[in-house]
């Protein structure tokens, strides 16, 4: 993102950057320099200088907020909640500029003041508000929904610790603390005035009221005080900009300081500090079970502030609590918020005396769910006596949706006690816990998977019970990415070459791209779509030579796998290609193929020591590779540390080739494939999530499709998988793994890859080596189609010409009109 070309003046809005609106704006960076930085230019930084120049762009955008937030208080809107535990936003000044169409305004005021709008973008700390794919996910809707005009609120968790970043030492993975916040966020804005109390422990009490109704106490051990941060969303050359609500943990000074004799005050200070750890940090995917009660802790925390948000705002209207599913359409994204369900039930009944089953009706009409895994592992689960603890109240709450669901379950299928067991929002089986995903779900009027497939082996799979008695409720809405952050911001000069070719709408009405079949063939458009994508494969190798030290020739195939670092995504599956590759080079030095560059990114969670090991292999194998003479450059191993939003935007326009390689059925629908295809990138992938659809879409002569499909992973695993057999028919696969057990990539240690290779050759539950052969055959013809250019470029076209169904807009569409029934409400921005 290092070159934003005179853009602005290309898409049409926000034109001609006028010498006086860029003086005006200058003059408002320098008043927010003195103001709210309290420094004046002669001693500035340039991290002054950032935050000076952000806090000008906040400020336009909070006149639209103003705008906005009136305008959804006067009307009768529909607003539309995100919940989620992460939305991972990325670096927010750049998008901000693009969205309010003031690039050039802003390049200009800054260039005037000395500045350098490139190095100012550069300083940004991104908020590592979430892992991946599903952070990512909400941070795009959000945008979508600011773009498309909806009224829309985002809830969630003000980590003071995102995900940590990531170093690579001696080969490693090294944890860094992510300290975000240190140098002050000026996106947020903290709402002291906007907080409220958050109930843990203790007990309830039964009572008779004075009407004879059976009223609930809960009488907390303790309570937390959350109090929002908000953090503007502007939607793209439009006055919408809505809200993101985040939610820090506070200690209550009244509750915990009074009353106390000496002995008690330290404990109340404890009490404070655990208060205030509530919110600390996000935990990372695929961690183990240790810990896991500051997590429920989190998720009830933020759950309940952003309900009675919710309904504060339904008072503050006027309208009475039982209109409440017409004011708000709530989206649980993944099972982490879905102890909603039970929060908003125990505020209506307990707090706002609504009987059982109008409280119930509004519920499930408020409430649907998005379903991102069917991995076993992922879906979650709390132990009773966990539960119990921390939220007695809301178990109860549990206890009686339960028992009232099985009885209609028992209507449904009169003697199927075995069906009930399966169904039950409790499972008996082992230690009791909570299922979330069967609460989420009962809950819900909608439940939605994340692609076609997907949401096909989810009624098949874990929500089958679920399917049968209530088919209607069930839908799939396949995800998808904002073209504005992922194509306009990161391949800015890619934009600026379709503004010219097929006009500027292509940007809020993504399907337009299609217009680019026309172009496919002809040489002039060629001609320019290769020099752009040769630019941005160049300013990717000066990065990776800057951070890794690694020169790479961008004339090569960039081969690319970047995403979380997982054993179902298979980075181990590419890493044994390479390997094989790398000996077919040694073995035949005059091999006529492809020259590669393979290019690997992602954080693997901290306790997951497979993953870890993956990143020590790959590593382990750029080391070899790249210091080898004999292979005269014509391959490169990189591992590109730190792998986040911000270092996205460099890599994602620069790959010729998109690795999306999981086994079938695992992954869910990806996103990362998306913002690949868009960029132009051919994707070399299993029939999985939604590259399917990319394929449906690209067409199959656009597509390297290799791997068994999901049912005949079932058909092997099924027929007893035994993976040694596939190592003792292929010798370019037994080779590579006695590379790998030879020590070769581990500088002669024979032991370092050892739990890697057992488990491959042992139980392989990711069918890797089952996969093997045909992976590299595939490769093979992606090596084939890279030595005709002509048809390459053609190909990479068709791949952006065919990505229009994968804009979140689209998404966004979908759920507002086929689950959230909410509609567009245009801001006008009236004089200040
Ligand atoms: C898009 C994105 C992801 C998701 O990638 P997948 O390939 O779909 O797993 C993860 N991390 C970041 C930083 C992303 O931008």
């Amino acid at each position: 993102m290092s070159h934003v070309p005179a853009a602005d003046t290309a898409y049409g809005v926000g034109t001609a950057p006028s010498g006086a609106a860029a003086l005006a704006f200058q003059h408002e960076v320098v008043r927010n320099l003195i103001c709210r930085q309290a420094r004046y230019p002669d001693i500035a930084t340039s991290h002054d200088w950032y935050m000076a120049l952000a806090f000008s762009v906040r400020d336009r955008m909070l006149a639209r907020w103003a705008a906005s937030t009136k305008t959804y208080a006067e009307k009768d809107v529909k607003v539309a909640c995100y919940l989620s535990a992460e939305f991972l936003i990325g670096p927010q000044l750049g998008n901000n500029l693009l969205n309010l169409g003031m690039q050039s305004e802003a390049r200009e005021a800054v260039s005037a003041l000395g500045q350098n709008l490139d190095e100012l973008l550069a300083i940004e700390e991104e908020p590592g508000l979430g892992n991946g794919g599903l952070g990512r996910l909400a941070a795009c809707y959000m945008d979508s929904l600011s773009t498309l005009e909806i009224p829309a609120i985002g809830y969630g968790i003000r980590y003071e610790f995102g995900i940590f970043d990531q170093e690579i030492r001696d080969g490693r993975q090294i944890e860094i603390t992510d300290k975000w916040l240190q140098r002050g966020n000026p996106w947020e804005i903290v709402r002291p005035d906007l907080s409220y109390y958050v109930c843990f422990g203790g007990r309830t009490e039964s009572e008779t009221d004075a009407e004879g109704r059976l009223r609930v106490r809960w009488v907390p051990a303790r309570q937390v005080k959350g109090v929002a941060c908000d953090m503007p969303v502007q939607g793209y050359r439009v006055d919408t900009c809505n809200v993101l609500r985040l939610w820090k943990s506070e200690a209550v000074e009244s509750f915990d300081f009074q009353d106390f004799n000496s002995g008690e005050y330290y404990e109340a200070v404890q009490e404070k500090v655990v208060s205030e750890t509530l919110s600390k940090v996000l935990y990372p995917n695929d961690e183990p079970e240790a810990g896991k009660r500051l997590r429920l802790a989190q998720q009830y925390f933020f759950v309940s502030c952003s309900l009675q948000d919710m309904l504060r705002l339904a008072d503050a209207k006027g309208t009475p609590v039982q209109r409440f599913a017409e004011l708000f359409a709530a989206q649980l994204n993944d099972t982490h918020p879905s102890i909603a369900v039970a929060e908003l039930m125990r505020l209506l009944v307990d707090e706002h005396l609504v009987s059982w089953d109008a409280a119930w009706d509004i519920t499930q009409r408020t409430f649907a769910y998005t379903n991102h895994t069917l991995l076993p592992e992922a879906l979650e689960t709390w132990g009773l006596p966990l539960f119990e603890s921390l939220l007695p109240r809301p178990l109860e709450i549990i206890y009686e949706i339960n028992r009232r669901f099985l009885d209609e379950v028992r209507r449904a299928f009169p003697g199927d006690e075995a069906r009930v067991k399966r169904m039950s929002l409790i499972d008996e089986s082992g230690g009791r816990k909570v299922r979330m995903a069967h609460l989420a779900t009962v809950g819900s009027h909608a439940v939605n998977g994340v692609a076609a497939l997907h949401s096909d082996l989810l009624k098949q799979t874990v929500m089958r019970d679920f399917a049968e008695m209530s088919p209607q409720q069930f839908l799939s809405v396949t995800n998808g990415v904002t073209p504005r952050r992922f194509l306009m911001l990161s391949n800015p000069a890619l934009a600026c070459l379709l503004d010219k070719t097929i006009g500027a709408d292509w940007a809020t009405d993504l399907a337009r791209l299609d217009a680019l079949v026309a172009f496919a063939d002809d040489i002039a458009f060629h001609d320019a779509w290769r020099s752009i994508r040769a630019d941005n494969k160049t300013a990717l190798a000066a990065r990776i030579k800057s951070l890794t030290g690694i020169d790479v020739d961008p004339n090569a195939l960039f081969d690319i796998q970047v995403k979380r670092i997982h054993e179902y995504k298979r980075q181990h599956l590419n890493a044994l290609y390479i390997i094989s590759l790398y000996r077919r080079l040694s073995r035949t030095p005059d091999l006529d193929t492809a020259s590669r560059c393979f290019i690997f990114g992602g954080k693997a969670a901290p306790g997951y020591a497979m993953a870890k090991l993956i990143i020590r292999l790959i590593t382990g194998i750029a080391e070899v590779v790249n210091s080898d003479p004999a292979i005269k450059g014509r391959m490169k191993v990189v591992f590109y540390p730190d792998f986040n939003v911000k270092n996205g935007h460099a890599v994602y326009p620069a790959a010729d080739l998109s690795e999306q390689i999981s086994t079938a059925g695992k992954e869910a629908s990806g996103t990362g494939n998306m913002k690949f295809m868009m960029n132009g990138a051919l994707t070399i992938g299993t029939l999985d999530g939604a590259n399917v659809e990319i394929r449906d879409e690209a067409g199959a002569e656009n597509f390297f499709l290799f791997g068994l499909t999901a049912p005949q992973v079932d058909e092997v695993k099924l027929a007893g998988y035994r993976p040694a057999e596939y190592v003792r028919a292929n010798e370019d696969l037994r080779d590579a793994l006695d590379q790998i057990a030879q020590g070769r990539f581990s500088r002669g240690d024979k032991e370092t890859f050892r739990p890697l290779l057992d488990s491959l050759m042992q139980h392989d539950p990711f069918l890797v080596l089952a996969d093997f052969a045909d992976y590299v055959a595939c490769q093979e013809r992606v090596s084939e189609a890279w030595h005709d250019a002509r048809q390459w470029t053609r190909m990479s076209i068709m791949n952006t010409a065919r990505s229009g169904k994968f804009s979140s807009d689209r998404a966004i569409r979908e759920y507002c009109g086929r689950i959230w029934k909410t509609r567009p409400v245009r801001i006008e921005l009236g004089q200040p």
